[in-house]
């Protein structure tokens, strides 16, 4: 069983999915991770990120700068590259066609890279505001020292520039399921995708 998961930043998509993959015993993979490994590769050897993303090996995504919000903003400005994105594809095919299955968390997993009907497909969504607050406690959980503003407009300038570009936009699949995490807590979003991947499962 291939799950995919799109969605805003901070919508709650990473927990969820490391959650669903460790109850049905599959690999996850975070595939903005590998729009950060390309953004950081760029940025660290000042190349162009079309060579980056040519370049891309997985033991790029042990970058120790690859959760920074420097290198988050730059990921979604060469993520709106089509060879970038080209670049990318086949190793996010790869994984998930693995056997027994996968979950990868992503903007574009149910629309590009698995856009196959067997796939269950959720866009987890949820409203700025509850986006920007998980990111503002994740960030002092961190020990940084954020300013609610800030988070709130660099998160929606990354949804727009996410969901405006011409390659492979944020969107849902034509047939997937959406999941507002706004009002629930990791268990609740945990449960209410429990069922709606039961419910496509029965088919
Ligand atoms: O999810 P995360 O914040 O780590 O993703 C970083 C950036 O990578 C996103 O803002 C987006 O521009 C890009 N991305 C993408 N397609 C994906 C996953 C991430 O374009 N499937």
């Amino acid at each position: 069983m291939i799950i995919a998961l799109d969605g805003p930043a901070a919508a709650g998509k990473g927990t969820l999915a490391k959650a669903l993959a460790a109850h049905f015993g599959v690999p996850h993979l975070d595939t903005g991770s590998l729009y950060r490994a390309v953004a950081s590769k760029a940025l660290r050897e000042k190349l162009a990120p079309e060579i980056a993303a040519a370049q891309f090996a997985a033991s790029d995504l042990a970058a120790p700068d690859l959760r920074s919000e420097a290198v988050g903003k730059h990921a979604s400005v060469v993520s709106a590259i089509p060879a970038v994105r080209a670049s990318l594809l086949e190793f996010q095919r790869n994984f998930a066609r693995q056997p027994g299955g996968a979950v990868l968390d992503g903007r574009d997993v149910g629309t590009v890279v698995c856009p196959w009907p067997e796939v269950a497909k959720i866009f987890v969504t949820a409203s700025a505001q509850a986006r920007a607050t998980r990111r503002f406690k994740e960030l002092l959980a961190r020990g940084e020292t954020p300013i609610y503003e800030r988070v709130f407009a660099d998160l929606t300038e990354r949804d727009r520039r996410d969901s405006e570009r011409a390659a492979a936009p944020m969107k849902p699949a034509d047939d997937a399921e959406l999941l507002d995490t706004s009002d629930l807590d990791a268990a609740a979003a945990f449960q209410a995708a429990l069922a709606l991947i039961a419910a496509k499962t029965r088919g």
